[in-house]
This record gives C-alpha cells, structure tokens and sequence, in this order.
C-alpha cells in the first residue's frame, strides 16, 4: 500500500490526480509553485470532446466527458455543452480527405459524430461562415469548460478528502523518492511529477530524460459580440485556428510556435501580430449576417508539451517516480481520466500501455506537432 504521495504540480492534472489519491485513502500533499492553475491550465481555452479515432483515446476522452458531467452535477463548475465542428477549406483537398477519413472511424468507436457538407453546415450552423468549405466535421458530445474553475474546484474536492495543499512552492524531486522544498528533502512512498512544461526539467534533476517539449502557442478573447454565446466551437483545419464563444465574446486560438521553449524564459504576451491575426480569423469564421467583435478585451500566450509520438507520458519512470504530461493542447480534455489513470496506477491498479513513459529512451530528436491537426 502506498501511504504519502506527492503531487508536483497544481494544474488540472495534477489537482484531479491529488484528489483521486486522497478520495482513496493515500496520504497527499500537492506542491505548486504557484497558485492553483497559474500555467498551462489557467491559460487554456476550456475546450472538450470526445472526437477521437484511436481507440484508447476515444475511450479516454468518454471517460473525461463523463466526469466534467458528474462534476457539473455536483458542484458549482460549468460544462456548456456545446458542439465542436472542424472543416477543411476549398482547395485543402489533403486536409478535407483526412477529415472524411477520420470521421468513419470515430464512428466506429462509438463517437456521435457526422460528416457535413457545406450545405449541411450552413443548416446547421448558421452562424458560420460556409461558403468555402470543402467538408466539415461535427462532435455533438463536446463541450466548453473553464479550466481554472475545474482546478479550483477539484483542488477543494481534494482538500476536503485529506489532501494538503501547498501553494507558492516550488519543489525539487529525486529519485528515492522525495521531495526538496526550502526547508529540506522530504520523503514520500511515491512523487507524482504533473508539472506540465516543467516535468521534463524537473524528473531531469531525478536524474530522468523524457521526451517532452514546451512549445508556445497564444489565444485571444475579443469584446462581447450580439449572438456571441450561441457559437459553436470551431475549429479550421486549414487555417489552423480555432474559436469559441467565451464571456460573450470569442476566443481565438492560434499563434503556435513548434519549437523547444524554455519553461522559465518565455514572453508571456501575445504578438502584435497574432492579435492582428485574430480578428480576421474570426472574420472569416463568421457568417456575413453575425455581428463582428470591435476590438479584443485579452490576449495571452501558454505553453504546451509534446512528445514524439503525440501520445503522453503517462505513469512510472523509476519505481515510486511518475509522470503525468505531454498533452499535446488537450490536456484539459483529459485531465478528469488521466489524472484519475496515474493516481490509480500509483495504487497498484494497471495504467495504459500506449503511454507507458519508459517507452522512449528520453534523448529522442522530434518535430513538434500541434495536436488539433486532423493529419
Ligand atoms: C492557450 C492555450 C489553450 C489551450 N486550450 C486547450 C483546450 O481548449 N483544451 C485542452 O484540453 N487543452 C488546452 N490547452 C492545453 C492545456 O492547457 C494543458 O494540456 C493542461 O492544462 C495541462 O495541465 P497540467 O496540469 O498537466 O499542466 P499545468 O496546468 O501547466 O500545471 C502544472 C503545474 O505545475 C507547477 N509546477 C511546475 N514546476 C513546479 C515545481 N518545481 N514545483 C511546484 N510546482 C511546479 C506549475 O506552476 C503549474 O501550475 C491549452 C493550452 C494553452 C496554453
């Protein structure tokens, strides 16, 4: 039996993991250098669906939705179900047939997903803009969340279960293992490192190599537009970008930047250009009909992880020692299952075999890959 447990890390990941672990009787403490969904979690855009082809991700993500709804029932968190469409463009003839692929195959999985043309869509969806669309794609079983109000919740939900919280401190871990704060190096019968982009320097100090980079990407939330919260999620596989409706407005996503950051040295901000770039994203999105956004009330940069195979790291890396990240940008999504996966895994139950951590050898060369691409 594995009494302490650390949890290195506050974000959606780690908060759904402590909770789990406490709920079944470990003894927990999580450790954030921050506040409770100050990185990657606070700055995500809260979108969720279960429109996966493979067959452990569609099964992963039917258990996420499945909790963001038991959550919903019993807390004060918010799931907006909401639709999630993504389409390719005239003339992305590569893209439009990945979709057409695709789409059989969630089906196949037991996915309620269809296969729109643009007549279809315009039906459908008659906010958007359709007159160019080669074929679209939507998930009915989506949804759109805010992600620092599930951490905070699930951080509470923890609490109540036993867990300690520690925020504002930042821990180092080894591999006996433990944990090293300011005041010394505390043992724990096992360290769960759920640091997001900071995993890889942070199991590094264990003496661990995984293959994970930080890449940046950046979103957008404009003013209140007339109709604003009736938008579906969208997301443009050729433009590759996505919106959804947010505090009346719209939030774009793009702006991604596919190489190795430095969790503790990047800009924070968005680009002039990115914001520039948004708002004419969310022209085109747009039916002619629906009001445009006159300006923009936020715009922020975040970091998320990648890995080799686009899979995440999920589980034991040196006996005690786990990992939880490499999201890809839907670590969100899948926080309410994964994180539930690594704590049980802790507790001696079987994790998943597709994102066994030690199936790299850590040193791996690798393009980074956005993990919305339909390809
Ligand atoms: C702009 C943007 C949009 C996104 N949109 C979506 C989306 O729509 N849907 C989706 O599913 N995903 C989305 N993502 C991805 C999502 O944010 C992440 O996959 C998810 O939040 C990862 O959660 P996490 O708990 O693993 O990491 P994080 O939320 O980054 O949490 C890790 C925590 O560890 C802490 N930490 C790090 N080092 C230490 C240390 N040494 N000691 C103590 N604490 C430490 C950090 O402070 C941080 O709070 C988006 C990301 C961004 C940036």
């Amino acid at each position: 039996m594995t009494d302490s447990v650390a949890v290195v890390g506050g974000g959606a990941v780690g908060v759904t993991a402590a909770r789990e672990l406490a709920a079944r009787g470990a003894d927990v403490t999580l450790f954030e250098r921050g506040d409770i969904a100050s990185e990657s979690t606070g700055r995500a855009a809260g979108i969720c669906y279960d429109a996966f082809a493979g067959r452990t991700d569609a099964a992963v993500a039917a258990r996420a939705m499945n909790r963001f709804r038991e959550l919903a029932a019993e807390t004060r968190f918010s799931f907006r179900e909401r639709p999630y469409v993504w389409l390719a463009r005239d003339g992305d003839e590569r893209k439009a047939e990945a979709i057409r692929e695709q789409v059989p195959r969630m089906r196949e999985r037991g996915r309620n997903v269809d296969l729109l043309d643009a007549a279809d869509l315009r039906a459908e969806f008659p906010t958007l803009a359709t007159d160019d669309v080669a074929v679209a794609a939507v998930a009915w079983d989506a949804a759109c969340a805010d992600p620092a109000e599930y951490a905070a919740v699930v951080a509470e939900r923890a609490a109540d279960a036993g867990a300690t919280i520690r925020t504002d401190t930042e821990v180092g871990v080894t591999s006996d293992p433990a944990v090293v704060t300011s005041d010394g190096t505390v043992d724990f019968d096992a360290v769960l490192v759920a640091a997001g982009a900071h995993a890889r320097p942070l199991l590094a100090e264990a003496g661990v190599a995984v293959p994970i980079k930080a890449y940046r990407v950046q979103a957008l939330v404009t003013e209140p537009i007339p109709g604003g919260e009736g938008l579906p999620t969208l997301y443009d596989a050729s433009g590759e970008f996505y919106v959804r409706p947010r505090d009346g407005g719209v939030l774009v996503g793009d702006g991604v930047e596919r190489r190795d950051f430095d969790p503790d040295d990047w800009d924070r901000t968005a680009d002039d250009a990115f914001v520039e770039g948004a708002l004419e994203r969310i022209d085109v999105s747009l039916a002619p009909d629906v009001d445009r956004p006159d300006g923009f009330d936020r715009a922020w940069a975040g970091l998320c992880t990648a890995t080799p195979d686009r899979d995440p790291l999920v589980g034991e890396v040196e006996p005690e020692l786990f990992v939880a990240a490499g999201w890809h940008g839907h670590g969100f999504m899948r926080a309410p299952a994964l994180g539930r996966t690594v704590a049980g895994e802790i507790l001696g139950d079987d994790g998943i075999a597709a994102f066994d951590p030690t199936r790299f050898d850590g040193d791996e060369q690798f393009p980074v890959v956005e993990g919305m691409t339909v390809e």
